[in-house]
């Protein structure tokens, strides 16, 4: 055995659970302790500059220069409480939180500034050195610097040592380098846009807020297996290994109990989550061995980012001290479910109703039914938009592949609402209608219950799900930043309901009654976006073929998927409703296509060298072996003996030299593929190329070495096996 893999497994006989205790019996003695809040800003600021902060985060009045000294000043008091000697603008660049070169986000304190010079100035903007990460080619067309602004919509933290201020991160000419800028665009475009329909119905309120719930699925592997194996401290996934004899079949890992280990790790997590004001609730174990998640109650959309992103950092560095390593890979073992990032999306105003959410009487339900088919239009218009939203190399392992969402965007609404759907349609052809049919409309909307679904009626395979007062976008990947969905979904809503609002004015405007004016225009809203609407399952092959009788796109190719970000109608909602302007857009597809091309490139480099360094020379000491054995054989036994009783080892022989042949010519090939596409100078040529002409070989050369694997000698495998990563305790 490879000494990696021996002491590696060695290290795992020793390993004990850490003792963890909890900072006190009661959770709100420590609960939010190292946040920044409206109750520590009470405390540590005077008067004037409290009422500063509570009016920017409330109205967007801007602070002036004063105040953001005074501030400045007391955050520093509330630091200094916690021992704090550092503070840093926290911010999230285009990169995801993988195992790559850059991480989510700057390290704490890495480039932290000491707190003593701490000032409002300090607060509010700085310039970081922030040159290495990736823009799309904006800062090399314009200017070299980029600058990060307080976000005071998001209370400034202390992790160890260091005061985080989140911020976000533009370019010197105002473009937007972060997910946070856009975000925060899209949420104040589907308020405002959200805020007016509301307004039909109600006009007290002035405000909708979108909430988000996250539910973050990872997979835990010990430390010295992680490190014994290169392929996933390079590139977050196994590029090869045989499935374990035992894998998920039995489904014995899902709500079964925790390893002690691991529930040292979850309840340390848990604390560290608690004393950031991060509200996390439920952990189980998901559905592969060694598969866990994460859910918080859920937050304002902003909020709740911050934290996922900020809960992913937390996760890496705690499962390090428990001797794990946190995979965040959509699909870090083939052969076993991968994980994703389910979103839980919803309205909610200011006057406190969830507009996701039936009514109490009839007039609450027509708000219901309201937002409801506008979000069925949004999703039907803009299947592509989320596609390009969520697509990535990662998470392609895991779309289409039968345990998650298909690469067709659908909306499941269960039994009772789709029959109240369906009969709305059915009513009323011609644009008038009676007054019998109206009053059937509005019994029909009557009798939508306050609670609908209950859990038996669920539907695990739908990409885009109604789950009673919220719809759960699925098929974000576990590694993704929430915020890429959140732009597109909520830029997308604006839009549509900016659309229906029009559409309304329209027909009142002509005369038509504001009761009736709605009826219509949901009526044949429903009508419009009839095939996004699906209640069976997803995985299935029939669907493919529905959707594609339907209309409905199915793309499964990464590169083809993000180019829908420039597609017509992205632009019409990204540009339109003023998220990004034109160059900010092509930007963020340019760093999208970028990212793909470099992963598939480290996963293709990774493997060839794990293939000729590791696996042929194994695969030819096996061979000599087994032909050192023919020799004793041949010496041993007579010429007829010999003939039978070596011919499972000829062929064996055989067997390995084929695939050490494959793996080398593949390789070689594949080196070549690689090289011709970095002559590409496009991006999207380039991206296209690694796609097409690259990734195959991935699968391919896998195949090989797994059949190596199954056929070499335990004692001489180089790298530690499936059965190891995954069911170490
Ligand atoms: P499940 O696994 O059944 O989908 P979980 O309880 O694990 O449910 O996660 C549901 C997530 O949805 C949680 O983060 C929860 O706070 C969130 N959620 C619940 N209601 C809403 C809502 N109205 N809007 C947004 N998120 C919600
Ligand atoms: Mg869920």
């Amino acid at each position: 055995m490879s000494k990696m893999r021996f002491f590696a497994l060695q290290e795992l006989a020793n390993r004990q659970p850490l003792e963890v205790s909890t900072p006190s019996n009661k959770l709100s003695d420590y609960y939010g302790s190292h946040v920044f809040d409206s109750k520590k800003m009470q405390e540590y600021l005077p008067k004037e500059a409290y009422k500063a902060v509570t009016d920017a985060i409330e109205k967007g009045t801007p602070i002036s220069r004063e105040m953001a000294d005074l501030i400045a000043n007391g955050m520093k008091s509330w630091a200094k409480s916690l021992n704090v000697t550092h503070y840093t603008h926290w911010f999230q660049p285009l990169t995801d939180g993988t195992a790559e070169k850059h991480d989510g986000f700057i390290e704490f304190g890495e480039d932290a500034e000491i707190i003593e010079r701490f000032s409002g100035k300090l607060l509010v903007q700085q310039e970081p050195d922030a040159s290495s990460f990736p823009n799309g080619g904006i800062r090399n067309t314009f200017e070299a610097r980029g600058y990060t602004a307080w976000d005071v919509s998001s209370p400034a933290f202390v992790v160890d040592t260091t005061l985080c201020i989140p911020t976000i991160f533009i370019s010197y000419t105002g473009e937007a380098l972060d997910y946070k800028t856009p975000l925060l665009k899209a949420l104040a475009a589907v308020d405002k846009a959200a805020t007016e329909v509301c307004q039909l119905f109600d006009k007290n309120v002035t405000r909708v807020y979108t909430n988000l719930g996250w539910e973050q699925e990872y997979f835990l592997v010990d430390l010295a297996l992680y490190n014994a194996r290169p392929d996933l401290c390079l590139t977050g996934r196994t590029l090869m290994g045989h499935s374990s004899a035992k894998d998920q079949q039995l489904e014995d890992h899902y709500f079964g109990s925790i390893p002690p280990r691991v529930t040292a790790f979850m309840k340390e997590l848990e604390i560290e989550c608690h004393k950031l004001g991060i509200p996390v609730k439920t952990r189980h174990n998901e559905v592969a061995p060694n598969q866990f998640e994460l859910a918080p109650i859920f937050e304002n959309a902003n909020l709740a980012n911050d934290h996922n992103q900020l809960v992913m950092d937390l996760m890496k560095r705690i499962a390090r001290k428990h001797k794990f390593a946190v995979l965040f890979h959509e699909k870090p073992y083939s052969g076993v479910n991968g994980s994703g990032k389910h979103n839980n999306w919803s309205l909610c105003t200011d006057t406190g109703v969830n507009l996701f959410a039936p009514g109490k009487n009839p007039k609450g339900n027509m708000l219901f039914l309201t937002f409801l088919v506008n979000v069925l239009m949004m999703v039907y218009k803009n299947q592509d938009l989320l596609r390009a939203s969520i697509v990535s190399a990662g998470n392609s392992h895991r779309l289409g592949a039968n345990e998650a969402p298909p690469a067709i965007l659908s909306i499941f609404l269960g039994k009772q609402l789709s029959s109240i759907l369906d009969e709305i349609a059915r009513q009323i052809s011609d644009s008038k209608m009676t007054s019998e049919e109206k009053t059937t409309l509005k019994l029909g909307i009557g009798r939508i219950p306050e609670i609908l679904l209950d859990t038996t009626d669920r539907n695990r395979t739908s990409p885009f799900a109604f789950t009673g007062n919220r719809f759960e976008f699925r098929a974000a990947g576990s590694s993704a930043n929430c915020a890429a969905a959140m732009i597109a979904i909520n830029a997308a809503m604006a839009n549509q309901l900016n659309e229906f609002k029009v559409s309304i004015d329209k027909l009142m405007e002509e005369g038509v009654g504001k009761d009736e004016a709605i009826f219509r225009i949901l009526k044949e809203t429903i009508i419009a976006s009839e095939p996004i609407r699906f209640e069976g399952d997803g995985y299935s092959e029939q669907w493919r073929k529905e959707a594609a009788r339907r209309g409905l796109t199915n793309i499964c190719h990464v590169p083809e998927a993000l180019m829908h970000y420039m597609d017509d109608q992205s632009c019409s909602v990204l540009i339109g409703e003023r998220i990004f302007n034109e160059t900010e857009l092509a930007c963020r597809l340019e760093v999208e296509l970028e990212k793909y091309t470099m992963k598939v490139q480290i996963e293709s480099r990774v493997l060839g060298d794990l293939a000729i360094n590791h696996i042929v020379p194994t695969a030819v000491i096996y061979q000599n072996r087994l032909l050192e054995n023919l020799r004793g054989l041949r010496e041993t036994f007579s010429p007829e003996e010999y003939e039978e009783l070596s011919a499972d080892r000829k062929e064996l022989v055989r067997e390995i030299s084929k695939r050490v042949t494959a793996i080398k010519t593949q390789v070689r090939d594949m080196t070549e593929a690689r090289k011709v596409a970095n002559h590409m100078e496009n991006h999207k040529d380039k991206a296209f190329a690694y796609e097409k002409n690259v990734s195959p070989y991935l699968e391919s050369i896998r195949d090989h070495i797994d059949h190596l694997e199954m056929e070499i000698d335990d004692e001489i495998w180089p790298l530690p096996k499936y059965r190891e990563l995954l069911f170490t305790k």
